[in-house]
């Protein structure tokens, strides 16, 4: 538990000293060293890459007679961390927006049957065959941004694909419970020990480093996920079994739900 810090100004009154608590410092120092950690870890990952292209331009340099093989892997390995570097800058672009006050939700009817069709053509794209994956949608439409939920939903599909190994499965699903509408990902895959669970939706938080980066990893994924469901009502729950697998629920408000009749 942290200590709670006030400040404090002593202003002259009346000929008295009085001490007024001017403000609660606690929250104020949270957030400043939140935005801190942000800096030096996205610094921190754009280096990496960077370090790499310059790497290579500069042997393009110095060595201009290299065979045309050799330079068409450098060209390769430069055009993979140009990648890595542009999806970090579109996931903290995202995360930007999706705390911003100036980027209100804009609810429209959402058509859960076409956005999750298209989140498993994505996911088994991603999976280029080493996985079988499956859909059953049966539940309603709601109202939210259409945008936002395939940027959450198929974040949690793309981790199940990327951290499920070969031969594994992945079942998505959109049903109806009590407590409301209900998207879910079940996975085979690696699973995550449970110490870690409750911090994997902080910005930069990966269990295993390595795999995230060789998987394209920002390691924003599931940072984006719990602020889009923050603006959604909905919440996220997480089970998982290490070598077993993992099972990311997220449950949205009855009043979320879109009549048949509602329009888009
Ligand atoms: P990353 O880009 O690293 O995947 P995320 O924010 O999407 O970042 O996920 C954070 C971490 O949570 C991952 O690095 C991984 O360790 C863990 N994780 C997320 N989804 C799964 C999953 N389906 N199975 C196992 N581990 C997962």
């Amino acid at each position: 538990l942290r200590e709670r810090k006030l400040v404090v100004q002593i202003i002259p009154f009346e000929n008295r000293r009085q001490i007024l608590v001017t403000h609660d410092a606690t929250e104020s120092e949270r957030i400043e060293m939140m935005r801190r950690d942000f800096i030096a870890n996205a610094s921190h990952e754009l280096r990496t890459p960077l370090t790499v292209i310059n790497g290579f331009l500069e042997i393009a340099q110095s060595q201009p007679n290299l065979d045309v093989q050799t330079r068409m892997g450098h060209l390769k390995l430069m055009i993979e961390q140009g990648h890595r570097m542009q999806n970090l800058v579109e996931d903290m672009l995202t995360l930007t927006r999706l705390e911003s006050v100036e980027y209100p939700l804009r609810p429209e009817r959402v058509n859960i049957h076409a956005l999750l069709e298209q989140i498993l053509h994505e996911a088994t794209a991603l999976s280029n065959g080493r996985h079988k994956i499956s859909l059953d949608v049966d539940g309603p439409d709601i109202r939210g941004s259409t945008d936002e939920l395939r940027s959450a939903f198929g974040n949690l599909a793309s981790n199940a694909v990327r951290y499920t190994p070969e031969q594994g499965s992945i079942h998505i699903a959109w049903t109806m419970t009590p407590a409301g509408p209900r998207f879910t990902v079940r996975d085979t895959g690696i699973g995550i020990r449970p110490e870690h669970i409750s911090r994997l939706t902080e910005r930069f938080y990966r269990v295993d480093k390595s795999r995230s980066r060789e998987t394209q990893g920002t390691g924003l994924g599931l940072a984006i996920v719990k602020h889009v469901l923050l603006r959604h009502d909905a919440a996220l729950s997480i089970e998982s079994e290490p070598g077993k697998g993992s099972t990311f629920t997220v449950t949205f408000a009855n009043k979320a739900i879109c009549s048949a009749d509602e329009a888009a």
